[in-house]
């Protein structure tokens, strides 16, 4: 793969709180090169979703910086998405209205970026559901609107944090297929936070394990599997997909 699309270097994060100190990131440095697919497991507590805020220029990290296309980052970035565990589609707007609310923030909503976001609705399925309401739709069908929403603004880096967690098993499989497609389709770099190994490794050219509180790399995988048209689920029937899932369960300390 070719340039590096974000460098993380040196990251170390201390919340103050009423308390006192807490450590959550030590010091965390990677890169991720354009298209490649990213993630980060580790054990619950440990910093992951600071991490991601920090990436995206959320939150203010104590110690060191993030680079997008070689750039220093003190700010949200244009080029940055973000997608998070809830969906966060607004109850009283369509799927429509939902999908241009990122444009309607950042001051992008033009009549090219309307069409885009229609063009995207009418891909991936939705274009029919445009002018109904969140709750009128499946699980499984508002992360796709909720995808789409972060699309929709031309992002070229997608940050997952847990996205999929609040879905039920059989439903997440599906929706995890489906998002990956999206992503690989659209050829964006994505870094991904979850909790469970089996999907981290299903969609990932990389995985890296944080250590507990406060976060340390532990080890890094890269995840190759022989399987052409690679998809999330064949992933998961490739023979070595237990041997990834063994050594990364082993480095995550689950058993503390
Ligand atoms: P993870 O996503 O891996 O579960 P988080 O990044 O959410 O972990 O949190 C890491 C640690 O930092 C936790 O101990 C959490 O309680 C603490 N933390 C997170 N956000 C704040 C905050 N705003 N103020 C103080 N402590 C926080
Ligand atoms: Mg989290």
């Amino acid at each position: 793969m070719s340039e590096n699309i974000v460098s993380v270097q040196n990251i170390g994060m201390k919340y103050q709180s009423i308390n006192g100190e807490i450590n959550a990131i030590e010091d965390v440095s990677f890169s991720v090169s354009k298209g490649e697919f990213i993630s980060i497991v580790g054990p619950s507590g440990c910093g992951k979703s600071t991490l991601l805020s920090i990436i995206s220029g959320l939150l203010k990290p104590t110690q060191g910086r993030i680079l997008i296309d070689n750039d220093e980052i003190n700010t949200t970035s244009e080029k940055v998405g973000y997608m998070l565990q809830k969906d966060y589609l607004f109850d009283w707007r369509t799927i429509y209205q939902n999908v241009l609310l990122g444009l309607e923030i950042s001051k992008k909503l033009n009549a090219e970026n309307k069409a885009y976001a229609l063009e995207l609705l009418r891909t991936y399925g939705l274009y029919d559901f445009k002018d109904k309401y969140p709750s009128q739709l499946s699980g499984g069908m508002r992360q796709r609107a909720a995808l789409i929403r972060t699309l929709a603004v031309k992002p070229e880096i997608l940050l997952l944090d847990e996205a999929f967690s609040a879905l039920d098993y059989q439903t997440r499989l599906a929706v995890t297929e489906d998002i990956y497609s999206i992503i690989k389709n659209e050829n964006k770099t994505a870094i991904m936070v979850t909790h469970d190994i089996s999907e981290s490794i299903s969609m990932s050219d990389r995985v890296i394990v944080l250590t507990k509180r406060p976060a340390l790399i532990k080890s890094t995988h890269a995840i190759k599997f022989d399987c052409p048209n690679r998809t999330p689920l064949k992933c998961r029937e490739a023979p070595n997909f237990r041997e990834y899932f063994n050594n990364i369960w082993k480095e995550l300390d689950v058993h503390v």
